[in-house]
């Protein structure tokens, strides 16, 4: 018998394993099951070792003597949900790599009402028979921007593919050259007209598009005119865009519908100083275009949704469109979404929309916070400054625009800033900062106050090692 053989013969057996006091505790906590898959993968893991020639009859026994808190630790990584909460250190207000908008606390009380139980979602019960579940939200948002009609579907990318496969199945859909553009994560303007069925017609130049060059590209065929908000790049220079007042005049005049992909989601013109060239909603219907869309979870501070607003003959069109039963949302998005409108009819947005409390939250404050942060850190392991730097809006929104911000720039004699940056990235609550000039750095404006204690615990564990 080959010494391998003799090794393995050594492993106990499942059964001799389920018999242990420890393994029958898993058992009564799970299942009986999922505890013998993880015996089994433990066993197979085992097998492989020794096979491999890896393992001496000494180390094979210490793993034998703890294999039932192998499995115990096995089963428990199993388990932990991939989807966890991370701290956004990156001063990116709306970041899609990390969830965009942040729900406050407030409404998952809201939702988890709705969504524990049953709810009114589709039953109007002032009659007693199906209503539309739009009604929860509609009236409230046609208030708020003064249009006819409103709609909601999973995102914004989906509102654009319904706009387009309503309106323009199989005809042609006038865009500028200069907007056709790719929003991160895939979303190509081209790629979705393509899909949706509308057959597009690009006019202009990439830097200049006149209206003339609309209204010559216009014929039996065109059913839509589209403008898309060019969210996270800008042409300057040698450049023109028509100003929507032309486009809404030729639209009327060859009875023509117009649609603005406005993308962020601002509802109305705000005096803050960093949104005052971002497109609103609320200006962009005044002016008279037809239908507007945009994103729940962008600047709006939603739950990821995309909204449909404008003429209620053409949002009817788009409820209507068998499509929009394969990309509607469920009871929880118009729970959160209606917590959030109501935010904007109080007035209180700013106060109570984490999105807006970052945007509007004070160099001094954060400074102030930051101050209080490196007072905690361990200055014999971490050198800590606290220096003048620009928060970013994101989400496609203002690229451009710098919000000024305080940040703590921390380095290490024994630690390389990589390793720093890694070691908040894998700590217990990930934490997401940035590299800058061989500096790890935290931008608080896009962390919770109650979230600081985690940030110096962090930096103590690193420090440990
Ligand atoms: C973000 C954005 C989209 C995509 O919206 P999702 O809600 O992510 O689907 C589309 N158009 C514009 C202009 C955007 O800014």
């Amino acid at each position: 018998m080959s010494p391998e053989s003799q090794i393995l013969q050594q492993l106990p057996s499942v059964s001799k394993i389920l018999q242990k006091e420890s393994v029958q505790a898993l058992i009564n906590l799970y299942s009986r099951e999922f505890v013998l898959e993880g015996i089994q993968e433990c066993l197979d893991q085992l097998r492989a070792e020794i096979r491999s020639g890896r393992l001496s009859e000494q180390t094979l026994s210490e793993r034998i003597a703890f294999l039932d808190s192998t499995v115990r630790s096995k089963l428990e990584a199993r388990l932990s949900p991939s989807l966890h909460k991370v701290i956004n250190a990156s001063g990116v207000i709306i970041h899609t790599n990390v969830g965009r908008a942040p729900l406050s606390p407030h409404v998952a009380e809201t939702i988890e009402e709705i969504a524990t139980g049953y709810s009114n979602l589709e039953y109007n019960l002032s009659v007693g028979k199906r209503g539309h579940r739009d009604l929860h939200f509609e009236e409230r948002i046609c208030r708020l921007l003064g249009c006819e009609a409103a709609t909601v579907c999973n995102n914004n990318a989906a509102a654009v593919l319904l706009i387009l496969n309503t309106l323009a199945l199989g005809k042609k859909v006038l865009v500028s050259r200069g907007e056709l553009i790719e929003i991160g994560g895939s979303f190509r303007i081209p790629a979705i007209m393509e899909r949706s069925g509308a057959i597009l017609k690009e006019v202009g130049t990439t830097n200049k598009t006149k209206v003339s060059d609309y209204r010559d590209a216009i014929d039996r065929e065109t059913a839509l005119i589209l403008r898309v908000h060019p969210s996270n790049y800008k042409i300057v220079g040698f450049t023109h865009r028509p100003q929507l007042p032309e486009l809404v005049e030729l639209a009327r005049e060859t009875k023509i519908p117009l649609a603005e992909d406005v993308g962020s989601g601002l509802l109305f013109p705000t005096s803050h100083p960093f949104l005052r060239e971002e497109p609103s909603v609320q200006a962009v219907l005044a002016e008279g275009v037809d239908l507007v869309s945009f994103s729940g979870d962008k600047l709006l501070g939603g739950p990821q949704a995309g909204i449909i607003v404008g003429k209620k003959k053409l949002v009817d069109a788009i409820r209507r469109n068998p499509l929009m039963r394969a990309c509607r949302v469920d009871k929880v998005t118009y729970s959160a979404l209606e917590w959030t409108l109501i935010q904007y009819e109080k007035g209180t947005y700013e106060k109570t929309i984490p999105v807006h409390q970052m945007l509007c939250a004070d160099a001094e404050q954060i400074k102030a916070r930051a101050e209080r942060v490196r007072d905690l850190l361990d200055s014999n392991v971490f050198r800590i400054e606290i220096k003048p730097g620009y928060s970013l809006i994101g989400g496609g929104s203002a690229p451009e625009e710098q919000i000024p911000t305080y940040l703590l720039a921390v380095t290490s004699g024994q630690r390389s800033v990589n390793e720093l940056e890694r070691g908040l990235r894998e700590s217990t609550v990930p934490i997401v900062a940035r590299i800058e000039d061989d500096q790890l750095m935290l931008d608080l404006r896009t962390v919770f106050p109650e979230q600081e204690d985690t940030i110096i615990s962090a930096f103590a564990e690193i420090a440990a090692g």
